[in-house]
């Protein structure tokens, strides 16, 4: 090793799901929607005067976190928009988590968690959801430096309700909680008008699932004036534009179409509806879902086998060689034509 590796921060990074591309290939690894944006993102991208790209863009993405503050009912200074939800989890965990105590948040849940901690140097602990893969909100009734909680949880799909949300934030009044939900507009409650009554509570979302636009980063979060603040002066300390001009329109074009994005996530909830049965007759215990995605376990066969089974003929699926979710697949929600073909797969393989 040269003297200047000592020097270099090292980290071990998050692996997200690949991102492969075969003409015939059924992608069902990184819960990515299977409709396209709405309608007016693409009437934005054609009409769009490129003569804009010689100025900044504003620093704080006012025509997207305007409309978001409409949307949400909140005011202008409860939003802060970024780069993807990451970045704005990312920014969270910089801004809210410089104590000694541990921050925590569940040992099965978004696995970027432990990569931030790590990366920034934060001490965390992971307690153990139980059996049923539940969140239990007394492991987080202890001192701690911060919580972080996905509701719906991923990989798990589970929702907690809102009063279980809510019990955690009212023992952890000396501590920010991020509530990650990334998931809810497909089921849950959210945690968004506690924001109203709890200072110290931050809503991250994403425009990465719901809204069909993962490849175009956006992600926001909702909390009291003071926490946003905190956290527009750390982005601020080191890239005041992570917004393009091109995200800041094309998101505020989407928030528009309350239509558009009302029958898109219908028709998920749909096709996860009809999917459970038909996994379960291949043998697959289906956990509940609020999400997305299905989270699933075959009696018989184990997943990693299925899950390069799938892989050879051109159908993703993610599969984590991880204690506890070894045996799981986790199973976007794709058009039902891709999950048909998904079940006439498995059907062969099993
Ligand atoms: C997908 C996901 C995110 C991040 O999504 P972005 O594309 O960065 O907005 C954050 N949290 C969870 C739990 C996710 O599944």
């Amino acid at each position: 090793m040269a003297l200047w590796e000592n020097n270099v921060r090292t980290v071990e990074p998050y692996v997200p799901g690949e991102q492969p591309s075969f003409p015939d290939m059924i992608k069902l690894n990184t819960n990515e929607n299977p409709y396209p944006p709405a309608p007016g993102v693409a009437a934005v991208l054609k009409g769009f005067d490129t003569d804009v790209l010689r100025r900044y863009p504003k620093p704080d993405a006012h025509e997207l976190a305007e409309q978001l503050a409409k949307e949400y009912n909140v005011g202008f200074n409860n939003v802060f928009v970024g780069v993807g939800s990451d970045d704005v989890l990312g920014t969270a965990f910089l801004t809210f988590f410089k104590g000694r105590l541990p921050i925590l948040f569940p040992d099965i849940t978004y696995s970027f968690y432990p990569v931030w901690a790590e990366l920034y140097g934060i001490p965390y602990e992971t307690p153990a959801v139980d059996e049923d893969f539940r969140i239990r909100k007394e492991d987080y009734y202890q001192m701690n430096g911060g919580i972080v909680i996905a509701n719906p949880n991923a990989p798990t799909t589970i929702a907690e309700p809102l009063s279980f949300i809510e019990d955690i934030v009212r023992h952890n009044a000396d501590s920010v909680v991020i509530v990650d939900e990334a998931y809810i507009d497909f089921g849950g409650e959210s945690a968004l008008e506690l924001t109203k009554k709890y200072e110290n509570l931050l809503v991250v979302r994403t425009f990465s699932k719901s809204r069909s636009m993962a490849g175009m980063r956006i992600g926001f979060a909702i909390g009291s004036e003071k926490l946003i603040s905190y956290m527009m002066a750390v982005r601020n300390s080191y890239n005041s534009y992570t917004m393009t001009t091109l995200s800041i329109l094309c998101g505020a074009e989407s928030l528009k179409d309350r239509g558009y994005f009302t029958k898109t996530v219908e028709r998920i909830k749909e096709t996860r509806k009809r999917s459970v049965p038909e996994l379960e007759k291949l043998g697959f215990k289906v956990l509940d879902s609020s999400a997305n995605f299905l989270f699933v376990s075959h009696e018989k066969a184990a997943a990693k086998e299925i899950f390069e089974k799938l892989k050879e003929k051109h159908i993703f699926v993610r599969y984590f060689a991880k204690p506890r979710i070894d045996n799981y697949l986790r199973i976007t929600v794709g058009t039902d034509e891709e999950m048909d073909r998904l079940f006439a797969a498995l059907r062969e393989i099993l």
